[in-house]
Order: structure tokens, then C-alpha cells, then sequence
């Protein structure tokens, strides 16, 4: 088999890179291992992010709407943040991507891609039988990718700090009625940090990430169900009795910078190049193929001519994933004593509702101060770390 270009894993990512690829005029083949029977993570997004990166939540796969994010301190106080936000039907919305990559012209094949070879300017890639050459192969096969790897290639910088996670579909009458997505940090959330996302209905999802400890993180889940039963025993009759009705485990590379992403006639994309996040991976894989069709039509899949793809991502968001690494770094230094002072004194409309932008930049920087002296230094130590 050939084609211009080959994708490797129906991710977000993958599904933007083959659709946009094709939409240029390339020839494009999406190889995927699971295509019979995806089961991805992930599920909760908000509008900024989708504008941010040019995504519009389809009404096919919307489930429900949120009213914003509530950061859950150790102590158990909150700070809401007002934020539109959605929770998604993710076998819905990797329907949609998929049909919208066959509509696009989108060879869609089941297979697992197992070694890929260079030859001249071209890339072979190895399935359990057969082999697919390629002018362009992009890997988008997430966190656990091997194909980077084997060009000799360092996709992600920091991979130790990638978040290794199980993602629980729960069951409570009333429960998916919330109308803001949680996320607990400090003590509350052992590992790292945790997160509920409402469904709508009986029906909601727990999230338990955990950074440096392995890729187990049952007993960390264990330990968060007790403390999330004992935190809505108020708000819930019978909370012990909420079900646990599926379990998916993956790794999110929140923290993670991407490192190098293109080769001669190889780009990397999403989870596999250390870009965390639904809607950022997909505006990732956008760029990505289509600077891979461009590329594979002009004839020229030199490692030179893909870096525009680097370039164009970095542009649009490199910084922005400094920043997050460098506050997510800063934020696991502080004790549940400062996480406390830091929720109690975001808690309320101030920050988001009045005041211009410099205002509200001045009032929450005031209280990260107040909560914590150290954080503006730490955060600087963090940012240039890198
Ligand atoms: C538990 C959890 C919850 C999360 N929740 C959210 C959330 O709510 N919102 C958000 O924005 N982000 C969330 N994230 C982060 C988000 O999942 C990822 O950043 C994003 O989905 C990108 O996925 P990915 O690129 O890592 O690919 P994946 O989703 O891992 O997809 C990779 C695909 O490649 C396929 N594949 C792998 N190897 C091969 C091969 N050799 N040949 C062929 N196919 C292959 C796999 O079957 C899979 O379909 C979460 C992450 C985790 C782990």
C-alpha cells in the first residue's frame, strides 16, 4: 500500500491531521489498532480552550453543558470559576471525527503499526502482514508511542512527568446533575490531583491523576473514592452505594513540553508529542497535517520543509505550555495550609466577573502572594527550568 500520508492512531490529534491532510488534496491513510472498538479518555472541555483553538462542540456529541470549574481546596473550600464548559459523549464524538475523516476522503484501516523505516524519502511502516510507504508518516498514537522513539527521536521533554490515570464512569441518583466540573488538589487528591465531571442525569465521571509513582493508580483511585464519598456524604443519601459502572486507564502529559517533533518525512502529534488536552491536540493535529499534505504533494518531506509544522505550533502556543507547566510545577510545592489560603482567597465573583482584565490579572496575583510569598520566585525558577 501507499499514499502521501499516514497516520498512526485515531487520537483527537490523529483524526485533525488525516482530515486536514486530505482537505489539502493528499492522500491519506489513518491506521488505527482499536478502530473497531475506541475507548478513549477524556471528556471535559471548555469554550476558551475550543476558541483558543478553533473547535466548535458539535451538537451530536454534547451531552451537557457546564457552568464553569470549581477548584476544591484540602480543607474542602471552594473557589468557582464561572466558564462555559461541556461534557462530551467521547464514542459520539470519535464517530463524528471518523466520518468526517471518510466524507474527507480518508482511507480508515484497522491495523497496528509496528516499526517504520526510512528509505530514501520515504517511510515504511510495518503492520502485522502487510507494509504501507509513505511520503509522510504521522505518529499520533499518544502517550505511549514507540514510533518517534525508534527514528531517534526525543518527542516529549520531561516525560518522568507525565500523569498516569484512571477515569471512572460513576452512577448516583442526581449526581450528573452538578453543574461545575471539580478538580481537588493537596491532600484531597492523593497523587496529584483529581477531578468529577458531570453527565447530566444519574450519571458522572471521577479522574485520578498521579505524577511520579509508577503507572498504577488503583490504590491512588481507592484512596480518592473514600475521601470524594466522604466529601458529597452531605449533598447525597446513600452515596456509599454509588456505582462504578466502567474504568479507563491512560497517561496525560499535562505536564510535559514537546520536544523533538519532526523528522525527515516524520511528524509527531498530541499525547504522543507531549500536547495535552482535546481541543489544543486537535488544533496540534490541524497544523500538522496540514503542513504534511503540503509537504508530501510539493515533494519535499526533508526534515526542514515539516519544521514549518513546529514553527506554526510553537507560535500559536509554546508559551502558553511553558506557563502551564511552570504553575503546575509551582502548585505541587505548596503545602494543603497555602492551597487553603490560595482557594479561600480566589473564592468568590470578583476575579472573573468585575474589573477590567489588568484588574483582575492585579487581584489574582495579590492572593497568590497572600497565600504564598515564595510562588512569584518559584513560578520565575519554574518558567526558566522549562
Ligand atoms: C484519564 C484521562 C482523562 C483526561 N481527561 C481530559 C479531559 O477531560 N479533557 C481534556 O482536554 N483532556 C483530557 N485528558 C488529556 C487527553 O486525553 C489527551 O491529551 C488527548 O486526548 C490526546 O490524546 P492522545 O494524543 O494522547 O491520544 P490517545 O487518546 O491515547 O489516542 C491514541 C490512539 O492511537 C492508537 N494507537 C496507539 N498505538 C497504535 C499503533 N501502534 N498503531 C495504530 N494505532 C495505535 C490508540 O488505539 C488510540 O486510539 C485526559 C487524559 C487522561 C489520561
Amino acid at each position: 500500500m501507499k499514499c502521501d500520508v499516514l497516520v498512526v492512531g485515531a487520537s483527537p490529534a490523529g483524526l485533525m491531521a488525516a482530515i486536514s491532510a486530505a482537505k489539502g488534496g493528499a492522500e491519506v491513510i489513518l491506521l488505527e489498532k482499536d478502530l473497531a472498538g475506541l475507548d478513549h479518555t477524556a471528556n471535559t472541555l471548555f469554550e476558551g480552550m475550543a476558541a483558543a483553538s478553533g473547535v466548535k462542540v458539535e451538537d451530536c456529541y454534547l451531552m451537557k453543558e457546564l457552568e464553569g470549574m470549581r477548584i476544591i481546596s484540602p480543607s474542602g473550600k471552594g473557589a468557582s470559576i464561572p466558564a462555559k464548559g461541556y461534557f462530551i459523549d467521547r464514542k459520539k464524538f470519535d464517530e463524528h471525527y471518523l466520518d468526517l475523516a471518510q466524507s474527507s476522503g480518508v482511507t480508515l484501516l484497522a491495523a497496528a503499526a509496528k516499526k517504520s523505516r526510512l528509505q530514501g524519502s520515504r517511510r515504511t511502516v510495518s503492520l502485522n502482514e502487510d507494509e504501507i510507504e509513505a511520503k509522510v508518516v504521522v505518529d499520533a498514537s499518544g502517550v505511549s508511542s514507540s514510533l518517534a522513539g525508534q527514528a531517534g527521536l526525543k518527542a516529549m521533554r520531561h516525560p518522568e512527568d507525565i500523569a498516569w490515570a484512571m477515569e471512572a464512569d460513576i452512577e448516583h441518583p442526581g449526581l450528573g446533575e452538578e453543574m461545575f466540573f471539580q478538580y481537588w488538589i493537596g491532600s484531597m487528591a492523593p497523587g496529584w490531583k483529581a477531578t468529577f465531571s458531570p453527565a447530566g442525569g444519574d450519571r458522572a465521571t471521577l479522574g485520578v491523576f498521579v505524577r511520579g509513582q509508577g503507572q498504577n493508580v488503583q490504590p491512588y483511585f481507592r484512596k480518592f473514592l473514600k475521601l470524594f464519598k466522604a466529601y458529597k456524604a452531605s449533598q447525597y443519601r446513600d452515596i456509599e452505594m454509588m456505582k462504578i459502572l466502567s474504568v479507563r486507564r491512560g497517561g496525560d502529559p499535562i505536564c510535559v513540553l514537546p520536544g523533538e517533533i519532526v523528522a525527515d518525512s516524520l511528524m509527531v502529534t498530541g499525547g504522543a508529542a507531549g500536547q495535552s488536552g482535546l481541543a489544543y491536540s486537535m488544533r496540534a493535529g490541524t497544523i500538522c497535517g496540514s503542513v504534511a499534505g503540503e509537504a508530501a504533494l510539493a515533494g519535499d518531506v526533508s526534515r526542514q520543509a515539516l519544521s514549518r509544522y513546529e514553527q506554526l505550533w510553537k507560535r500559536e502556543f509554546y508559551w502558553q505550555y511553558r506557563m502551564g507547566r511552570a504553575s503546575l510545577q509551582t502548585l505541587s510545592m505548596m503545602k494543603d495550609a497555602e492551597i487553603d489560603r490560595l482557594v479561600h482567597g480566589l473564592s468568590g465573583k470578583r476575579l472573573v466577573s468585575d474589573g477590567s482584565f489588568a484588574q483582575k490579572a492585579a487581584y489574582a496575583a495579590g492572593i497568590v502572594l497572600l497565600s504564598r510569598p515564595r510562588t512569584v520566585l518559584d513560578l520565575a525558577m519554574n518558567l526558566m527550568r522549562g
